[in-house]
């Protein structure tokens, strides 16, 4: 059963279109069930109406043509009712309904079983036979098992191939959005500019050309320089390799000839398709015949042919990217950006970016926010390849990308551009004032920093120190571990830029969701593995190495300070300590003049929160690591979408732990900040204010907007709203309570865009998919 399961899902998945998956999907389950009839009906929401979309035992012309609706028929009661529906004489049920066009009259037993996905009802699959006959219990649990596995099919079939069908609502101003996450907040309105990931058949879809010669073309060229590759690895191996070894490159060539793989690719271009389509065609066409090859020699051919097609596309993936006309207002899309696209296109042509991978945390989200790029990340279902030259609006605050927005959404997206842009200009005017409330209570605003570029826009900002210098940045743009002496210039950059404000180096924090591409971690639970303080304790020559730097850097300077992340427990501190006191004097023994640092720890693990009282007397501070935090107390991971309706900052518990640590560290007369997102966010920084918390470290372009929320607010209005806050029992109402209160408070343009304020009937009308 698992096996036949396996199966169909494998070949669904690799279906080229949605009809065609539906399609394999009816075939294969009629088969292995030996049923009759094995339909499938997509509940098309817009008209709110079930199309037989796939069949095999009713009429094939009733595909496309047949419809109920939403509450019509057994199949609307299967919606409806969002379970499966078992009966062994359809027609005498009082909600059959008989669709004629579909010669469905023959059949009596029926087994419906609602297709939904995320929640969401995708459709129905039914089967059916002539027998009065209830359907068996294994026979149902097959079906629902199936559907379970096809509704991710199904859903992302819809996304990514149905796209055509999602055009047809722009009209009326429906359009269609995808939930993504996070990196950068603001808006951004321009032309999809799609990268392409390196060279990856998998990803090559198949496209329609009209420009035959200028397909051609690029392939020549493409084939020139690969034969070009192959002739100087062919001088190089000479040198090294046996004759018989060598001899392959002939081969390769060979394969390149126009009466081999060249032949073939041409013809298929000349057919129609675009020459990375023809290309992967062929290429996977022989790679498969020689898998199949019971010879071992002939078989290993298959991986000659994949990599010399690899070759060939990574050559004209090159020529599409660099020759391809930007946008001046380009969205960049891709699999998986990273900022090396920024060598390829200039900075002021990128308006926005979209990746289907990444987090809140990779290296692309870090370097947009300090760019201040509005980017979404982990759009896990975006049609990548049907978006080239259309409009997408990246919305930054929801972390949602609008594909060809309708004129109604265009202009109120536009309208929140202007309006963001007025406001940068007035919150400009706080820049070189206090944070201060109306009662005069002083707030410290750090800024978190990891790149260069995060220092000038944080200077400007009037940073006053910084509360969380990532380590882990410099390391991930490189290909090895950065020299003790390449980490000592980049702290010290760090260090002299900010003095004499105090600088918070984090040790390197890798593991989770920050990888380094030289040291992969690969874990089935990654986030509960081998992160932070784990890998450097396991590894006490990076560490050494990192804060020896670290020490040398803040020569004659000292305004350095040091902090340890994902501390559980206190014998990370004293090991960490001991290592630390260790790099300190070997540094004073080289001739180093440094005071020693202040050593501090993150609280971003539940087990911290309930040990402040212990970890105080082995550190000089703390930070509350408000991110890992809310991850951990709600075990929900930071960045997965589709939990991210759970991570909740506004969480009763969540806001009780942050208290709960303030109230510790001041009992104790011990420092204590907060560095993560929710220091930002000025509902929130509002609330950390009323319980204590006086220095808040944020990204630099949070910096004035949280500043001047807070000098429009008094702490005895912040602790009323406080109190108002411990009665109530969930995240969605104390948001919006909050909100609320600082919307009277005449703030709620600086909260969010005033669009996505008040009732929903004022947002955006987009359909979700
Ligand atoms: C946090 O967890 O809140 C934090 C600031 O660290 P990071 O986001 O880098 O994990
Ligand atoms: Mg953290």
């Amino acid at each position: 059963m698992l096996e036949t399961l396996r199966r169909i899902v494998q070949e669904v998945n690799s279906a080229p279109d949605l009809s065609s998956a539906l399609n394999v999907m009816v075939a294969r389950v009629r088969l292995s069930m030996g049923t009759e009839v094995c339909s499938i009906y997509l509940l098309d929401h817009s008209a709110n109406r079930y199309i037989l979309m796939a069949t095999e035992g009713l009429k094939k012309e009733a595909v496309g043509m047949a419809t109920l609706h939403f509450s019509e028929g057994l199949v609307g009661q299967v919606g409806m009712r969002e379970e499966p529906i078992n009966l062994d004489d359809a027609p005498s049920h009082p909600k059959f309904r008989y669709l004629q066009e579909t010669g469905e009259e023959p059949f009596h037993s029926f087994l419906g079983v609602p297709i939904i996905h995320h929640r969401k009802l995708l459709g129905v699959i039914v089967v059916q036979q002539r027998d009065r006959r209830r359907f068996d219990q294994e026979e149902e649990a097959f079906l629902v098992t199936l559907s379970a596995q096809l509704a991710a099919v199904v859903a992302h079939a819809e996304a990514t191939g149905a796209i055509d069908g999602i055009f047809g609502n722009t009209m009326g101003g429906v359009t269609t959005k995808f939930d993504g996450v996070v990196g950068c907040i603001g808006v951004a309105i321009g032309t999809a500019f799609v990268v392409y990931p390196a060279a990856d058949f998998k990803s090559v879809p198949d496209r329609p050309v009209k420009n035959i010669r200028k397909e051609l073309k690029a392939f020549n060229d493409a084939l020139k320089r690969v034969r070009a590759d192959i002739r100087a690895l062919s001088e190089k191996a000479s040198l090294t390799l046996p004759p018989e070894e060598q001899a392959l490159f002939q081969v390769y060539e060979r394969m390149l000839d126009d009466n081999a793989l060249a032949g073939e690719i041409r013809t298929h271009v000349q057919g129609g398709n675009w020459v990375q389509g023809a290309l992967r065609e062929v290429v996977m066409k022989h790679v498969a015949a020689f898998e199949a090859m019971e010879d071992s020699y002939l078989q290993a051919r298959a991986s000659d042919v994949r990599d010399l097609g690899l070759r060939i596309l990574a050559y004209l993936q090159e020529a599409k990217t660099l020759s391809a006309p930007i946008p001046e207002r380009a969205i960049v899309v891709g699999e998986d950006i990273t900022p090396t696209i920024f060598v390829d296109i200039p900075r002021e042509r990128i308006a926005g970016i979209v990746s289907l991978h990444g987090s809140s945390n990779s290296h692309m989200s870090i370097v947009a926010r300090s760019l201040g790029i509005p980017t979404v990340v982990g759009v896990g279902e975006f049609p990548l390849f049907r978006l080239e030259g259309l409009n997408l609006i990246v919305d930054g605050h929801r972390g949602e990308v609008i594909v060809q927005p309708g004129p109604e959404v265009l202009r109120q997206y536009q309208a929140i551009i202007s309006e963001q842009a007025e406001l940068s200009k007035e919150l400009e005017s706080v820049t070189d004032l206090p944070c201060e409330t109306t009662d005069g209570h002083r707030i410290n605003l750090f800024v978190n920093t990891g790149l260069m570029a995060d220092v000038n826009i944080s200077l400007q900002r009037g940073a006053e120190g910084v509360g969380l210098y990532r380590t882990e940045i410099p390391f991930m743009v490189r290909d090895r571990f950065p020299s003790e002496l390449e980490q000592m210039e980049i702290y010290r950059q760090q260090l002299e830029a900010f003095y004499p404000a105090p600088v918070t180096m984090r040790t390197l924090d890798v593991g989770g969701d920050k990888s380094l591409p030289y040291f992969p971690i690969q874990e089935d639970n990654p986030f509960l593995g081998w992160r932070g303080i784990r890998v450097t304790l396991d590894h006490p020559e990076i560490f050494l190495v990192q804060i020896r730097a670290m020490l040398w850097a803040s020569e004659s300077l000292d305004n350095l300070r040091i902090m340890l992340p994902m501390v559980s427990s206190v014998m990370e501190i004293d090991e960490a300590m001991h290592l630390i006191h260790r790099a300190y004097l070997e540094v004073l023994e080289e001739g180093a003049h440094v005071q020693m640092p202040e050593v501090g720890v993150m609280i971003e693990v539940p087990a911290a929160v309930y040990q402040i009282q212990d970890f105080v007397q082995q550190c000089d501070f703390l930070s509350v690591g408000s991110n890992d935090l809310t991850q951990y107390l709600l075990a929900v991971d930071r960045n997965n979408r589709r939990v991210a309706s759970l991570y909740q900052a506004f969480h009763p518990s969540v806001l009780r732990a942050l208290k709960h640590i303030i109230d510790a560290a001041k009992a104790e007369g011990t420092p204590v900040s907060i560095c993560g997102e929710m220091a930002g966010d000025p509902c929130s920084a509002v609330l950390l204010m009323a319980m204590g918390y006086e220095t808040l470290s944020m990204s630099a372009t949070s910096l004035l907007r949280v500043k001047w929320v807070l000098r429009k607010v008094g702490m005895d209005a912040a602790q009323e709203l406080l109190a108002q806050v411990w009665k109530m029992d969930n995240a969605a109402v104390i948001k919006s309570h909050v909100d609320l209160m600082l919307d009277r408070a005449g703030l709620g343009n600086f909260i969010r865009p005033t669009l996505f304020q008040g009732t929903s009937s004022q947002e955006p009308k987009v359909q979700a998919r």
